[in-house]
């Protein structure tokens, strides 16, 4: 029979009343659980080292299941020891800069400043940080940007639909990063308690891989690798790797593209994984992976999109 298995990731597990504000769609620790037992009651789970066989060309059960875990949240420590219960093992992907660098990175500060403000609120707040000239360009956003705007957030008012696609996809990083840090402080939160409350700690991490799950990278600043020129991409890359290496001892081999979508992966995969040292890259290609699947782009889902993939019962 022919094996195929099929990738699952998960970012935040959080309990709803910490979330006042629509921002991040987490799983609830509760609805975790069930996902996983169901899983497991209908596939088999393999680990990591089990995928590493299969992408060596061994076969697998037929619709088996890997499980993966993005962004070195604190979140993904529940995980880890539910998992364990049931002796399972993951692949945590972790990015460096919040070690290395004492920075959290812009995303999850977008997230978290977005779940705590309401919307219209975090909009202004946002837009009234920016520069006169990308204020101008909120108030007045060119046809491209405003067609493709609408085009990513389609559920938006137009005024949303700029800032948000601005804040993802055009707005230099350093601005994101300044700007999310100034409304955390206006929170009470300064950039060390934010990590503090948001990463795996480095010890946690090295329990992880000892434990026996797989560490792997997922960029140091967590940037479109497409966004990032060769040279950048390569440094971002070697300090995210250097960081695991420091911290587990091992050598990261797997990697998950930061929004893994097609617009955000780097122009050759194939390229840059061989250049990068990395076996298995994983996009948000959604689908099954075959043997046939190339290495440097597997498929891989979001836990929400579960159900139009997987009988689960
Ligand atoms: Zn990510």
């Amino acid at each position: 029979m022919t094996s195929r298995i099929l990738v699952i990731s998960y970012h935040y597990l959080r309990s709803k009343e910490d979330i006042p504000h629509p921002g991040i769609h987490p799983l609830t620790p509760e609805s975790f659980l069930r996902q996983i037992h169901s899983i497991q009651q209908n596939h088999p789970v393999l680990s990591p080292s089990q995928f590493e066989t299969w992408m060596d060309g061994s076969s697998a059960d037929a619709s088996s299941v890997l499980l993966t875990f993005d962004d070195g949240l604190r979140d993904h420590l529940y995980a880890a020891a539910e998992l364990e219960k049931s002796g399972l093992r993951g692949a945590f992907f972790v990015c460096s800069r919040p070690a290395l660098d004492n920075k959290a990175l812009p995303v999850h500060k977008v997230h978290w400043l977005r779940a705590h403000t309401p919307p219209g609120d975090f909009l202004n707040q946002f837009a009234a940080l920016l520069s006169d000239d990308w204020q101008q360009m909120v108030a007045q956003p060119p046809e491209d940007i405003r067609r493709a705007a609408a085009e990513t957030y389609q559920f938006d008012a137009p005024d949303t639909q700029v800032l948000k696609y601005l804040i993802n996809f055009v707005l230099p990083y350093e601005c994101v990063d300044e700007i999310t840090s100034r409304m955390l402080v206006g929170h009470g939160l300064d950039e060390m308690t934010f990590c503090a409350l948001s990463y795996l700690t480095n010890e946690e991490i090295h329990d992880l891989s000892r434990r026996g799950h797989l560490i792997g990278c997922h960029g140091h600043l967590h940037l479109p690798f497409s966004r990032l020129a060769r040279g950048k991409l390569q440094e971002d890359v070697a300090k995210n790797k250097a960081y695991i290496h420091t911290v587990t001892g091992a050598q990261a081999g797997w990697l998950a593209y930061p929004y893994g979508s097609d617009w955000s992966l780097p122009a050759d995969t194939g390229m840059f994984a061989a250049r990068a040292g990395i076996r298995a890259a994983f996009t948000y290609t959604r689908g099954w992976n075959t043997q046939s699947t190339p290495r440097h782009r597997l498929c891989r889902i979001d836990c929400n999109e579960l159900e139009a993939h997987l009988t689960v019962c």
